[in-house]
């Protein structure tokens, strides 16, 4: 008799991580444990498609520096994984891509759940080939200061026109395709990236915004100064 193999669930976070932060690791533990997720998977972006440079003027720090903090950031974490599966794919990287790529690498049933942040959610638009997405994850959009959960709708309104809302449970579905959208809302942690360079440049204490280890990587390697 075939036995049944419960599908793992898996997230995915990807992002620059330039550096990771504490709101990074309180999104993934937040999610982790609302979604009983069996690990997190962290996918730095070689070069993220929207972002050749940072805005505030300094260049994106190098895949090793990015996945260096991220090794220091998640050493506490066995269910927190780095991939490094966009180093090893030409810029720039797209989503759809490397959702494909990954479906191929995973060799037993898995369910995948794409994390992201409401204000990264809300230029979905822009992504290449977005309407398929959810043929191939669920969504897990998290609420961010500043960007007000209605826009998060009407973005998936706009763009995913079969889905609709079950208020009950904050998910929203489609007859066609497999994938939720769940809308989770987390205790806000006003922290950035931006924000960390900023401070770093401006001679201006990091403490409690990024993990110890994190912050002497930052310093020992002189990052964001210039
Ligand atoms: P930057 O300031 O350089 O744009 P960032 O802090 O937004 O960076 P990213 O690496 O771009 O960090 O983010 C990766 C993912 O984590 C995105 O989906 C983003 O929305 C989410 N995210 C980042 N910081 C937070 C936070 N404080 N709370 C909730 N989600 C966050």
């Amino acid at each position: 008799m075939q036995r049944l193999i419960e599908a793992k669930k898996i997230g995915l976070l990807g992002g620059t991580f330039d550096p990771v932060h504490n709101g990074h690791l309180a999104l993934a533990k937040h999610v982790i444990q609302t979604l009983q997720l069996d690990s997190i998977w962290f996918i730095p972006a070689s070069l993220p498609p929207h972002k050749h440079g940072h805005g505030d003027g300094l260049k994106i720090s190098s895949f090793t520096h990015r996945i260096a903090m991220l090794e220091r950031a998640i050493s506490r974490y066995p269910r927190f994984v780095i991939s490094d599966i966009e180093a090893k794919r030409s810029a720039p990287s797209y989503s759809i891509d490397t959702i494909n790529i990954l479906l191929q690498q995973i060799k037993e049933p898995a369910d995948l759940y794409f994390i992201i942040g409401a204000d990264a959610f809300l230029e979905i638009d822009t992504w290449k080939r977005h309407k398929e997405l959810p043929n191939l994850v669920n969504f897990v959009v998290i609420s961010r200061p500043g960007y007000p959960p209605d826009k998060v709708g009407e973005v998936i309104r706009f763009n995913f026109t079969d889905y609709i809302y079950d208020p009950l449970h904050e998910i929203w579905r489609s007859k066609h395709s497999r994938g939720l959208f769940i809308l989770q809302n987390m205790e806000p942690m006003p922290v950035s990236s931006t924000e960390i360079r900023k401070k770093v440049r401006g001679g201006k204490e990091i403490a409690g915004l990024v993990p110890q280890a994190v912050e002497d990587y930052i310093k020992k390697r002189k990052l964001y100064i210039a």
